[in-house]
């Protein structure tokens, strides 16, 4: 499995590399998440030794059993997925990072946990980019609404746009929708942040010539999942 990991970890490199050589981007600019979802706490010990860092979950229960067997100095944790406002407490103590927020009452539970703990959240808002009606986040129209009342949580620290793009569509409309979350966020980065947290295995390399500056990356790196 360590030995898996690290030549599939070489491949999305050499992949990333190649991408922002295209787009005439430095590698740093890039931050790889390692969507660890579905894994055991061994496996992430594995990717540590890797060599990666920044790891992403979906579930908060997964996300705090998880954050409880490595040590915390030994990595950054990413909330990816769609929360709870009843799970906010846990996120606020396990995450450094939120990648899903997707309404004000969750805004608002995030921050009073934050200031219940005493800490400042990294949160992107996430946008609901092709429009699909099963997807959280904000429609493109919504976001800028959004971002000018954000201002009034004063734990959370907007620090950029999120999306998922919709996988049944061609490559070249991923791109479009990548490209959408671009100018969205050049649009509303005074208010909301330079980052953008775009791009899965499947088209990632896209993601990265339209500016993504955080990839979350599961399956190309771990293998196929066998749940969900
Ligand atoms: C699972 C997941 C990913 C990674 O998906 P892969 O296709 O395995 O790379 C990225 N983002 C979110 C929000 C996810 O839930």
């Amino acid at each position: 499995m360590v030995e898996a990991i690290a030549e599939r970890l070489t491949v999305v490199r050499e992949k990333i590399e190649a991408a922002c050589a295209r787009a005439g981007r430095s590698v740093d600019s890039v931050t790889l998440i390692a969507v660890t979802k579905t894994f055991p706490a061994a496996v992430v010990e594995q990717a540590i030794a890797a060599g990666l860092r920044d790891f992403g979950e979906n579930k908060v229960q997964e996300l705090t059993a998880k954050a409880a067997a490595i040590p915390p100095e030994k990595c950054r944790w990413h909330m990816i997925g769609h929360l709870q406002r009843n799970k906010a407490r846990q996120v606020v103590r396990c995450a450094d990072t939120f990648h899903a927020l997707d309404s004000r009452r969750l805004a608002a539970a995030l921050d009073r946990q934050a200031k219940a703990q005493d800490r400042v959240l990294p949160c992107f808002v996430q946008v609901n980019v092709s429009r699909e009606p099963t997807k959280s986040g904000f429609l493109a129209e919504d976001v800028g609404s959004f971002l000018m009342s954000i201002g009034q949580w004063d734990n959370l620290k907007p620090v950029g746009l999120m999306t998922l793009a919709a996988h049944w569509q061609s490559g070249q409309d991923v791109r479009g929708q990548f490209r959408q979350m671009r100018q969205l966020r050049d649009r509303y980065e005074h208010l909301g942040g330079t980052a953008l947290s775009m791009g899965m295995s499947g088209d990632y390399e896209l993601a990265i010539a339209e500016g993504a500056t955080h990839i979350r990356v599961g399956s190309a790196i771990f293998g196929p999942r066998t749940r969900y």
